[in-house]
Formats: structure tokens, C-alpha cells, sequence
């Protein structure tokens, strides 16, 4: 079924991102917004705007009934839920289809599995992914989680089934400890996420993030687009993201990538995805999916050609993917700087009003942000305020035009990372690729010594 209004539940960049794929494919917009972004710039694109609540987001961006009645309101035949906020709530997704409205993501029984830690790994084990070596499945109790540590071998990580975010998450080096990690985790897991359930894994040295994006139709037919490294991390927040990753070679990208596509056909999966490992000595471990469109998804588009939000949208219509996978080809290099309004020392976030703003620009290098002088970041939200994603034939070249452009960037008013980037873009081990999930905190650790 064509689409014609797309209600997009989300603010900044994204929404901005979704607009632009809906206006390209000549369907209308509408942007719904707290009272603290009525000014902000996908409110003042989009065809039609409503206000759904207050500026803390449980009131508004996250407010499933505001938003379900803005879409009857501004007669929405599908929404969009862009990344974060209700993107991977699957009792959202069931609401909107309870509502016919068109859900332009992933089936809400596969949102609710993968949302689920522990049913997740065995979803993925049962399709043919790696796992981390660990428990199998939830351990309440302490002679068996003794046992199972004892197995795997120390250090193990604890890890909350309900986590999110790098949250809940004990890592422990001996036996001694892990009763009270175990209860330590769990306690927390149930103060943050309502859920005390954990699982233990091997916790793995130094490895690297790296995530495969994948794609369903629904009807048993899937692609993956390659990989990105993320390993480039603080407190499990990426920084920089890069496609393809410095350490695979096309023909582990091939027989990995052929290994998620296959999952997914087997789940019938439906639309974006993103498979993510870690990474070590040449293995590949499944640690989660999540069933949404990355923050990251610019640097595939940039090395595929493939425009993924305009990806999603087809499929939701009940379209087939426009791509084959024989024929995707993965050209280049893309890497992307998340630049964030916050110190670029203290990391403390730095909200206000942007005096002045100037975009890069040139040949290959894209920026989505929602910035324009004299808008007023407002504390209520994520920090990042824009994302600099720049393509080059290779990581070499990527990485000359990615310094060009940061230099060329100008946010006056607040302070933001973008001198964070510049200095990371002169390291060594970064120039190589040659870093791990520790790298960055390592090297924030030297630099303040
Ligand atoms: P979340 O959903 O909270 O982001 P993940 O399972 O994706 O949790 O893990 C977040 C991060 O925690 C990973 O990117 C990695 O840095 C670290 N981590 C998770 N599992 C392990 C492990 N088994 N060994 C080492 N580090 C891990």
C-alpha cells in the first residue's frame, strides 16, 4: 500500500533525515514536537506539525497516546520512530498497527525478542550466529553461576537481560566476587530497567565493536550491507563510527554478512536491522540486535549507494528490497563524527544558544543536524547536535577531507567535540585502525595525565 503522510515520532537530525526521505518519494510529513522544540528545524520543514506534551520526554516524545491521537488528528497513514525514544517499543508498534496505521519497522514480536537480552542470544544462537561463550540463558542461582564462570573462565561479565545503553553490566575477575556482583547486578538491573534478571558471559579483553546492517521484506528475502566499526566508544557511547571496518577483509565481510542475511531470512525478519559483534583475534561474538535504524546508518549509505531510510519506507508499503545482494558493491571509505554540544574535555553537556553556525561542505561530505543560528539546544535531550559523515575512495582520502571538514565546521554559542575529533584524527593507532572498545577511554585517561 503507498504511503502518504508519514507521522515521525522523533526530533533532531533523524527527524529531519525521515523528512527528507518521505519528500524524495513525495510523501508528506508530519512532525510532532514538544514545547521545547517548536522552533526546532524538522518542526519547520515538515508539512504539518503538533505539539504532543511538555519538554521532558515521558511527556512527549515518549507519550504513546499523544502521539497515536496526533497521527489521527493530522490523518497519518504511517509513522516512522526514527532511533532511541519509541523505536524499539514493541508495545508501541503494536498500538500503531492496532490503529491501522502503518508501523515502518520490524515485526513487533521480533522488537519484543531481540529487546529481551537473554532471548535474544538464544534467537541467535538458534540461527547460526556466535555467541560470547556463557550461561545459557538467565542464572539466578550462585552454584550455578560458579559453575558456569569456572567453565568459561574468569574475568565474566555480568549483564542485566533488560540492559540498555552499556547499563548493568558488573564485570567480575574472580570467584570470590561474583556472589555479590551477581547481587550487586542484579539489584541495579531491577532499579533501572524493573527486571532483575542477568546472564553471565566470558568478558572478553580487547575487542572491537563491529555491526552488521541487515535487511528483511518480511516475506523470507534479506540482504546485509556490510559492516561499520564502532569501536571507537566512551562509556559504551560511540564516538566515531567507520564503513567498511579497517580489520575485515571483503571475504570475512562476504561469509559474516551471508551468515546475518540468512538469519534473518530465517526469522522473517522485516526491515532495518543491525547485528552487532564484538570482535577479537579474527572471532566474531553476537552480543545484540536492535531492530531500528543506527545513528551510524550514514556511512553504509555512503559506501552502498543505498538510501536506508527510503529502504524502510518501501518495505513498510509491502514493496521488495530495491537492491540484490549480488548486486551491492561496497566502494570507498565513510566515516562519521557524532558532534555533540558538550565540553570537549569535561563532556558535560552544553545546552544554549547557537550564535552562529556554519556547515562543511565540498565534495563527499554530508551533514545532517538540525543547527541554524540562533536555535536553542534545549537540556531536555541527547547532546548530539550533528553528524559530519564524509566518503572518500579511500580511508586515507577519507580521513584528509574528514579533517578538512571539521575544520571548516563552526558552532559559536555552545561548546561542542569538534575539537575532540580533530585531535583523535591526528592520532597514530587511529590513523592505522588500529584500536579496540578501550582505545578512546585509554587515551582520554593519558591525555588528562
Ligand atoms: P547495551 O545494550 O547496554 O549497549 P551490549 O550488550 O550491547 O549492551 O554491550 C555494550 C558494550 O559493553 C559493548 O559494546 C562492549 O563495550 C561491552 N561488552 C558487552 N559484553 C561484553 C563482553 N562479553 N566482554 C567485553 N565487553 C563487553
Amino acid at each position: 500500500m503507498g504511503i502518504k503522510r508519514i507521522l515521525i515520532a522523533n526530533r533532531g537530525e533523524i527527524a529531519l533525515r525521515i523528512h527528507r526521505a518521505a519528500h524524495e518519494m513525495g510523501i508528506e510529513t508530519v512532525a510532532v514536537h514538544s514545547t521545547a522544540d517548536a522552533d526546532a528545524m524538522h518542526v519547520r520543514l515538515a508539512d504539518h506539525a503538533v505539539c504532543i506534551g511538555a519538554p521532558p520526554a515521558g511527556e512527549s516524545y515518549l507519550n504513546i497516546a499523544n502521539i497515536i491521537s496526533a497521527a489521527e488528528i493530522a490523518q497519518c497513514d504511517a509513522i516512522h520512530p526514527g532511533y532511541g525514544f519509541l523505536s524499539e517499543n514493541a508495545r508501541f508498534a503494536d498500538i500503531v498497527e492496532a490503529h491501522d496505521i502503518i508501523w515502518i519497522g520490524p515485526k513487533p514480536e521480533h522488537i519484543r525478542t531481540m529487546g529481551d537480552k537473554v532471548e535474544a542470544k538464544r534467537t541467535a544462537g538458534a540461527l547460526g550466529l556466535p555467541l560470547v561463550p556463557g550461561s545459557d540463558g538467565a542464572v539466578s542461582d550462585f552454584d550455578e553461576a560458579r559453575r558456569i564462570a569456572k567453565d568459561i573462565g574468569y574475568p565474566v561479565i555480568i549483564k542485566a537481560a533488560s540492559g540498555g545503553g552499556g547499563r548493568g553490566m558488573k564485570v567480575c575477575e574472580s570467584e570470590d566476587k561474583l556472589e555479590s556482583l551477581m547481587q550487586q547486578a542484579g539489584s541495579e538491573a531491577k532499579a533501572a530497567f524493573g527486571d532483575a534478571t542477568v546472564y553471565i558471559e566470558k568478558y572478553l579483553g580487547n575487542p572491537r565493536h563491529i555491526e552488521f546492517q541487515v535487511f528483511g521484506d518480511g516475506q523470507g528475502n534479506a540482504i546485509h550491507l556490510g559492516e561499520r566499526d564502532c569501536s571507537l566508544q566512551r562509556r559504551h557511547q560511540k564516538v566515531l563510527e567507520e564503513a567498511p571496518s579497517p580489520v575485515i577483509s571483503a571475504a570475512e565481510r562476504d561469509r559474516m554478512g551471508e551468515i546475518c542475511a540468512q538469519a534473518m531470512r530465517d526469522m522473517g525478519y522485516r526491515g532495518a536491522g543491525t547485528i552487532e559483534f564484538l570482535w577479537e583475534n579474527g572471532e566474531f561474538y553476537f552480543i545484540e540486535m536492535n531492530t531500528r535504524l543506527q545513528v551510524e546508518h550514514p556511512v553504509t549509505e555512503a559506501i552502498t549507494g543505498v538510501d536506508l531510510v527510503r529502504e524502510q519506507i518501501r518495505i513498510a508499503e509491502g514493496r521488495p528490497l530495491s537492491v540484490k545482494q549480488e548486486e551491492l558493491e561496497f566502494k570507498g571509505h565513510a566515516i562519521e563524527c557524532r558532534i555533540n554540544a558538550e565540553d570537549p574535555f569535561t563532556f558535560a553537556p552544553s545546552p544554549g544558544l547557537v550564535t552562529y553556525y556554519h556547515a562543511a561542505g565540498g565534495m563527499h561530505v554530508r551533514v545532517d543536524s538540525g543547527l541554524y543560528a540562533g536555535y536553542k539546544i534545549p537540556p531536555y535531550y541527547d547532546s548530539m547536535i550533528a553528524k559530519l559523515i564524509v566518503y572518500g575512495r579511500t580511508r586515507e582520502g577519507c580521513i584528509m577531507r574528514l579533517r578538512r571538514a571539521l575544520e571548516e565546521m563552526v558552532v559559536e554559542g555552545v561548546k561542542t567535540n569538534i575539537p575532540l575529533h580533530q585531535e583523535l584524527l591526528r592520532q597514530d593507532d587511529v590513523l592505522n585502525g588500529d584500536y579496540s572498545i578501550k582505545w578512546l577511554e585509554n587515551w582520554l585517561d593519558s591525555r588528562e595525565s
